[in-house]
């Protein structure tokens, strides 16, 4: 397997520098489960974990890695372990309000991402709206993909109001049944390239998949949607090298992609709401009933859609809510800490 093959880049190559002296290999994660890895790099496949060194050295649950990542490895034999993470110039990630995890990762080091939306009655902006303020928070680039032309409906009138949402965003029409269309994504296929597909069950994501692969790899879900057997989850080829020289990456925690939350995402993707919000009279204006609220003036002249702010504000809020999960968990973490410090001063206190 060839490097540039899977995405390698002349900065991963200079993040690479400091390695050099050493006989270390570079691999990139096609598959993670638990503490296992599976690797793609120039040997081959090598089955990885992580090194005890490394973990040790490992601050937080963002410092692993996860599929898309890139490791410095050290292999012998068909088995590798992992010593280093080369740095990540997007990252899919969750934060999840648990109590043993507070980040979730889902992939790394997507160039672009197909948000793959049926022109069928599943087509729905508030969603849309969401999934796009994931993908501007991952850094990887949108791409908005609306399938099934060939049933859509009101196709004219949901471009317009798509595009009011999305500005600068393409949007490519396309069928993924009947092969259509496709030729207009090859500008985020190139060769290199790492894309990912996402959007709701029953999008067409696997059948636009296996067009990329140009043959099934991916089962498509049974016509009937009452198939009792459901469908077969051959969701075991995580990374995909595609004919067209692109990588496409195709984990269960991006097809599961649901809710998300975001910092920079929700602005982005809010952003004339943000650029309104500047010119309210109080800073912190909730664009309720303040005075001189340039929102709520927005909304009057039908400059802004009631729908679109209230999805704004539900974004707003799920986001303050994990906030506060977060710090909660921060202050328990540096009670305990506390603890540990106080307990081990007392007894150094004894021995003196
Ligand atoms: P996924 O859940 O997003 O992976 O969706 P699937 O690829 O499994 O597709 C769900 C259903 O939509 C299947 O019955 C597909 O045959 C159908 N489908 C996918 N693409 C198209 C299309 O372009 N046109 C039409 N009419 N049906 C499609
Ligand atoms: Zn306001």
């Amino acid at each position: 397997m060839n490097l540039d093959l899977l995405g390698w880049s002349d900065d991963l190559a200079l993040s690479l520098a400091p390695f050099a002296a050493q006989s270390l290999q570079v691999g990139r994660v096609a598959r993670q489960h638990k503490q296992l890895y599976t690797l793609y790099t120039e040997g081959g496949e090598f089955a990885a974990e992580i090194s005890g060194k490394f973990r040790y050295q490992v601050q937080r649950t963002e410092d692993l890695p996860c599929v898309g990542d890139w490791v410095v490895i050290a292999a012998t034999g068909q088995t590798a372990n992992i010593q280093h993470l080369l740095p990540r110039h997007t990252l899919f990630s969750r934060k999840v309000a648990g109590a043993t995890t507070d980040i979730q990762l889902i992939a790394a080091n997507l160039d672009s991402v197909f948000l793959v939306c049926g022109l069928d009655d599943d087509f729905n902006l508030r969603r849309i709206e969401r999934y796009l303020v994931m993908i501007w928070e991952s850094g990887a680039r949108p791409i908005i993909v609306l399938n099934k032309v060939d049933i859509g409906e009101q196709i004219e009138q949901r471009l317009l109001d798509l595009e009011a949402i999305a500005v600068g965003i393409p949007i490519v029409q396309i069928s993924a049944l009947h092969d259509q269309g496709l030729d207009a994504l090859n500008p985020w296929l190139q060769p290199g390239q790492t894309v990912a597909l996402v959007g709701s069950s029953g999008v067409g994501k696997s059948t636009l998949t296996n067009q990329l692969v140009g043959e099934q790899v991916q089962a498509v879900q049974a016509v009937r949607a009452d198939d009792s057997r459901g469908r077969h989850t051959t969701t075991s080829r995580q990374l995909i090298c595609l004919p067209s020289g692109a990588i496409l990456i195709d984990t269960p925690g991006l097809r599961e992609l649901q809710l998300w939350t975001a910092q920079t995402g929700v602005s982005t993707a809010f952003n004339e709401i943000e650029a309104l919000a500047g010119h309210c009279r109080f800073r912190d204006c909730q664009h309720q009933q303040e005075p001189g609220c340039a929102v709520q003036a927005a909304l009057g002249n039908g400059q802004l859609e009631i729908q679109r702010l209230q999805s704004y504000q539900k974004l707003r809020k799920e986001k303050a809510y994990l906030h506060r999960k977060q710090d909660q968990k921060a202050q328990i973490n540096t009670k305990a800490r506390w603890k540990q410090i106080t307990k081990s001063m007392r007894q150094r206190d004894k021995w003196q």
